[in-house]
This record gives structure tokens, C-alpha cells and sequence, in this order.
């Protein structure tokens, strides 16, 4: 479909999802991150470069062989794509723009931005590492309280709840070197996220408002859509567009939001790149999330109206993410219940198995919700039945 090459910082599973898309659409991908890193054993090339995504050398080595570079994780060494977007003016694109992804690496400075777009969020504030600053911020919002982490955060690691006064050393010790900001705790009813996706002249659409559900910090399962009202949908897709118009560059956004007691939505966080909420787009959605962050940075048609909506024959979708489980391989007990489940699809990452680790997730389609809670029952090994 086109002959530029795409250049993708990061070679996991998002990586790899993304090699997927653009391999059926015939776009050649590079990648750079470690050999046989999960994307580069979908896409044979002796051009794909072997190193890190923080290291200005290997990056400066990948966008000599693209015409366009992308990522699949924000934090990337962005220093290196501000030079590289001075160098090489039109001979190189960069999706999302080294503004957004700087900007949103670090999370205290996104939310500060998102304010000013006038977005609602959490209250924040930024905070020093020592005792009588966190007790200062204990004072202002009351416990618990969140404290974060502004950069490298993934899966909750760099967040610390501070439920009392007392345990404020312990929040310093477990985020020690890290700079921070704190956050009023959101008593939220569910958690909702939106893929939006922003084309290059600017124009943005969205994907249906899901639900996500953590444990222990880690998505665990999405419901596609949310078990919400429609107005609550619709909110929240408003919200998200809203949010993403105010970024520069292409590609899908992931938003992830809160939703209160009172129906207020307040925005969580913002990630430039697929998300782990939009996989189930994959087997109920025609343009799958990765397809259309494909299909945006190169400039690709992509449906006007209505064309990120769910297929009318798989109204309902449930994503269960796949984990290491505590034995090696014990996790694809999951994956074989699934092979005999209808309207269920199993997607794993070629990772090596390790607790806890995201080595795939499992796609479940029906026409209704109902169903699709069914055949989950069936996966999860808490039904009896073999077949549906
Ligand atoms: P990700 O892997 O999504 O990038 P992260 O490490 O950036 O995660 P957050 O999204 O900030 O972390 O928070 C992880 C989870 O912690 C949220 O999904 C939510 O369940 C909970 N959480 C975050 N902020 C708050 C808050 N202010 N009040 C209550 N719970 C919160
Ligand atoms: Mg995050
Ligand atoms: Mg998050």
C-alpha cells in the first residue's frame, strides 16, 4: 500500500501488533530493540537494529533506514528526535511529534498541559522527596493520597498510595530517586479508557468508550463497551477526543479515564502509541487499532463516518490479558480452554514465560455481553461445560 518504510521504537507486543497490521497492508517495518525481540520475529530483515530505544546511537541508526519513525513505548530518548527532526526536516516523520511524547513521558508535565486545554483531571501537585513536603500535600488532599512518579511509570510501578501519615517514609523509600507529584485520590465507580486516533491534517475519531478492570495495577480484563449508559459513553469519548486534539503528530492515543460517583469523568493518563484497552479491536473492529495507527502515519484512508465502530456482527467484546503464571507455561491452561471457546481468539506475544509477565491476551466476540461473560466463565475454567 505504500513504499515508505516505518521505523518503530520498540519491538514488544505492541510492536509486534503493529508489524501485524502494517505486514498484511505490505509496509515494511525496522525495529529496534533487542534480537529476536517479539516484533522482529514476525518481520525477517537484516536492516532491524539491535539496541535500546533510550540510546541516541541506535536511534540515530534506525532513522537512517526509515522514512518514517514511530513507537511503541513513550519512554523513548526524545533529546535524539528533536535533533533528528531539525536534521532531516521533510526527509523523516516523526508520529507522534517529539513535543507530545516529551511532553506526555512525563506525567506531572502532561497533566499540567491537559489543564490548560481545560480537561478535567485529579488535582495534582508536584512535590519534593522529603517527609514534611508529602505531609504538606497529606494536609492539602487528606489520605489516602497518590503519590507518583512523573517519568518511567508503567503497570503502577512508580505509584505509592499514601493511606496515612505514617506510612510517608515508607512512600519516599519505595520511590526514592524518582521525581514526583501527588495526586487527591479518585474514590472512582470504574475505570474507562478511549483509543482515539488523529490524523495527520488534525482531525480526530474514536473507538467505543471501554472498561477496563486492573489487578494489581496491571489491566486485567476490558469490556468493549463499557457497561455504562450511552450519555456516560459518550462523555467520555468527548472527553478523549477533546483531550487528544490539543496533541500534534498521528497515530492512536490511548485515554484512560475515571469515572466518579457523580458521573464526572476525570482523565488519568494519556499514552501516544496502542494501548492495551484497544486490543480487542483487533478481532471485533474491521480497523483494528494498529491498522489505524498504520494507516495514520502514513496517510492512509481510513472511513469517515462511523468507520472505528465495532462490526455489527460482534457488537459486544471482552479482552482477558494473558500473565506468566506462577508455574512456566502454566498460563496456556488459559489459552487451550479458549481454543475451544466460540468467538474467542488467542493472541500470544513469543515472550519467554515469567510470573506475572503480559505474554498475550484472548479476544472474545458475541452479539451481546451476556454471551461474551459466557464463554469468559469458560476460559477462566469456572464452567463446567467444554463447548458453547
Ligand atoms: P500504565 O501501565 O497504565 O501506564 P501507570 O503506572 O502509568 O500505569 P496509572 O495509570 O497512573 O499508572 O495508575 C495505575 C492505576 O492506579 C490506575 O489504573 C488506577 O487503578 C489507580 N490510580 C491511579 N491514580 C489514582 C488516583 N488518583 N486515585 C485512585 N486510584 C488511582
Ligand atoms: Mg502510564
Ligand atoms: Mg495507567
Amino acid at each position: 500500500m505504500d513504499s515508505r518504510v516505518v521505523g518503530i521504537l520498540g519491538g514488544g507486543q505492541l510492536g509486534r501488533m503493529l508489524v501485524e497490521a502494517a505486514n498484511r497492508l505490505d509496509v515494511e517495518t525496522l525495529i529496534l530493540d533487542a534480537e529476536n525481540a517479539p516484533a522482529k520475529q514476525i518481520r525477517s530483515s537484516e536492516k532491524h537494529v539491535t539496541g535500546s530505544f533510550a540510546d541516541e546511537k541506535s536511534v540515530r541508526e534506525l532513522a537512517e533506514k526509515v522514512d518514517i519513525l514511530t513507537i511503541e513505548i513513550e519512554h523513548v530518548d526524545t533529546t535524539v528526535l528533536f535533533e533528528l527532526e531539525k536534521e532531516k526536516g521533510d526527509k523523516l516523520e516523526i508520529h507522534p511529534s517529539p513535543a507530545t511524547i516529551r511532553l506526555i513521558q512525563d506525567k506531572y508535565l502532561q497533566k499540567e498541559f491537559l489543564i490548560e486545554k481545560g480537561i478535567t483531571t485529579a488535582d495534582c501537585i508536584k512535590v519534593e522527596s522529603t517527609e514534611q513536603a508529602l505531609a504538606e500535600v497529606g494536609e492539602k488532599y487528606g489520605y489516602p493520597y497518590m503519590l507518583k512518579s512523573r517519568t518511567q511509570a508503567y503497570d503502577g510501578r512508580g505509584n505509592f498510595v499514601v493511606s496515612s501519615a505514617e506510612h510517608i517514609p515508607e512512600a519516599l523509600k519505595a520511590l526514592h530517586s524518582r521525581p514526583l507529584y501527588a495526586e487527591k485520590w479518585c474514590p472512582f465507580t470504574k475505570e474507562l479508557a478511549v483509543m482515539v486516533l488523529r490524523e495527520k491534517d488534525g482531525i480526530v475519531s474514536s473507538y467505543p468508550t471501554v472498561e477496563t478492570i486492573q489487578q494489581n495495577n496491571i489491566c486485567h480484563l476490558v469490556y468493549a463497551p463499557a457497561r455504562v449508559p450511552d450519555s456516560v459513553q459518550l462523555k467520555a469519548r468527548n472527553l478523549a477526543e477533546r483531550a487528544i486534539a490539543s496533541f500534534s503528530g498521528a497515530g492512536v492515543y490511548g485515554v484512560e479515564m475515571f469515572l466518579l460517583p457523580s458521573g464526572e469523568i476525570l482523565l488519568n493518563e494519556i499514552a501516544p502509541r496502542p494501548h492495551n484497552s484497544g486490543h480487542y479491536t483487533i478481532d471485533a473492529c474491521a480497523t483494528s487499532q494498529f491498522e489505524a495507527h498504520m494507516r495514520a502515519i502514513l496517510g492512509l484512508p481510513i472511513p469517515k463516518k462511523n468507520g472505528l465502530s465495532m462490526s455489527t456482527a460482534y457488537t459486544n467484546a471482552i479482552m482477558l490479558n494473558v500473565l506468566g503464571g506462577v508455574k512456566p507455561n502454566s498460563e496456556l491452561e488459559l489459552c487451550r480452554r479458549a481454543l475451544t471457546t466460540k468467538g474467542a481468539t488467542v493472541h500470544l506475544y513469543g515472550k519467554g514465560t515469567r510470573p506475572g509477565r503480559k505474554m498475550g491476551h484472548i479476544n472474545i466476540v458475541a452479539g451481546s455481553m451476556d454471551e461474551c461473560e459466557t464463554r469468559l466463565a469458560q476460559i477462566q475454567g469456572e464452567d463446567s461445560e467444554t463447548e458453547t
